[in-house]
This record gives structure tokens, C-alpha cells and sequence, in this order.
């Protein structure tokens, strides 16, 4: 079996934009099993001739607001606990707001291998929030256009010894 990848992050900051992009059309399952696993999507990706699976943490952004913190603290914990590697994704444009730090703090105690990416960062938009991204704790933030498919060969040197 090919090594798992999960993409952990807060809302919007462009996840299942990457996951859709690297699994294109080889979607696999929607596990329905009962309990947090509802929540993922799963998928064989391939990214540039490197496969893997994929797992995006997904289908709480309809759940009342105040639960959010929790369920996504499950999500992460959970997907990042099977995962292989964990890329934490941040927006570079909006930049790095509480939430990513409170996440930050739990990808820093697993034992799960982190890698950073900086999404939304085509243009110069992104060049604070990237910036501001070094300070999370996880190295240079890789940065990324999952939307417009930049930075993908830097995201496959990232991933590579780990898949
Ligand atoms: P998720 O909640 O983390 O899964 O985020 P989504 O993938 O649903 O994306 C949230 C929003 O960000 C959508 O409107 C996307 O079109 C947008 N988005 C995703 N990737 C990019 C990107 O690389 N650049 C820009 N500018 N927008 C993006
Ligand atoms: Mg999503």
C-alpha cells in the first residue's frame, strides 16, 4: 500500500482545492464509517509520477461554529495519527490567525512528520502571510497555488523522502 498524506488546516485555506488537484478524477472512496472518519475524503494522488494516498479532513464546515474547534481538533488528531506525513496548510493571504497557531501546537507534539505550505500565494498577495508563516514552528513554509498549480515541484521535493 502506498503511504497515507493528510492535509490538516483550518477552514478555507484551500485543502480540498489540493486534494482535488491531486487525486483528479481517481477519487476512491467516502468512508462512511460511523464516527470522525465520516468526515474524510480519501484518494490515491499522483503528483508528478509520485503516488500516494491522500486524505483531506473535510465536511465540518456546515457544523455550528462554536463546535468547530473541537471537531476539527478530533479530525486533525485522527488523520494525522494514520497519516504517513502531515502538510499543514495555511493561507498566505489571509496570513496566520489563532487558529493556525492553536493547530500548530497540536501537529507540534505528534510524532507524525509536518510539512508547511503556504496556499494562495500566487502573485505577491501571499508574500506576508508566507513570511508570517516561518514563525508556526515547521521551517519555510513551502509556498503554493493549489488553485493555479504552482509550487508543485517544491511540494514534491518536500514529500518525496517521505512517500
Ligand atoms: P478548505 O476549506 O481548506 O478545503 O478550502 P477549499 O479548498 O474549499 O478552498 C476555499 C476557498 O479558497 C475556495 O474559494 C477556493 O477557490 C479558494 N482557493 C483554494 N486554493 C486557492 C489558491 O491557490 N489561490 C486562491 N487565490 N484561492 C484558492
Ligand atoms: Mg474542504
Amino acid at each position: 500500500p502506498h503511504p497515507t498524506v493528510a492535509i490538516i488546516g483550518r477552514p478555507n485555506v484551500g485543502k480540498s482545492t489540493l486534494f482535488n488537484r491531486l487525486v483528479g478524477k481517481r477519487l476512491a472512496l467516502v468512508d462512511d464509517q460511523p464516527g470522525v472518519t465520516r468526515d474524510r475524503r480519501e484518494g490515491d494522488a499522483n503528483l508528478l509520477g509520485l503516488e500516494f494516498r491522500i486524505v483531506d479532513t473535510a465536511g465540518f464546515e456546515d457544523q455550528d461554529v462554536a463546535t468547530l474547534p473541537g471537531r476539527m481538533r478530533v479530525q486533525t488528531e485522527a488523520a494525522v495519527e494514520d497519516a504517513d506525513v502531515a502538510l499543514f496548510m495555511v493561507d498566505a493571504r489571509a496570513g496566520i490567525v489563532p487558529l493556525d497557531e492553536e493547530i500548530a501546537r497540536w501537529l507540534r507534539v505528534t510524532s507524525t512528520p509536518v510539512i508547511l505550505v503556504a496556499n494562495k500565494a500566487e502573485g505577491r498577495a501571499g508574500e506576508t502571510g508566507v513570511i508570517e508563516a516561518m514563525a508556526l514552528g515547521f521551517g519555510d513554509p513551502i509556498p503554493l497555488s493549489a488553485e493555479h498549480g504552482e509550487g508543485v515541484v517544491d511540494l514534491f521535493d518536500a514529500l518525496r523522502p517521505y512517500v
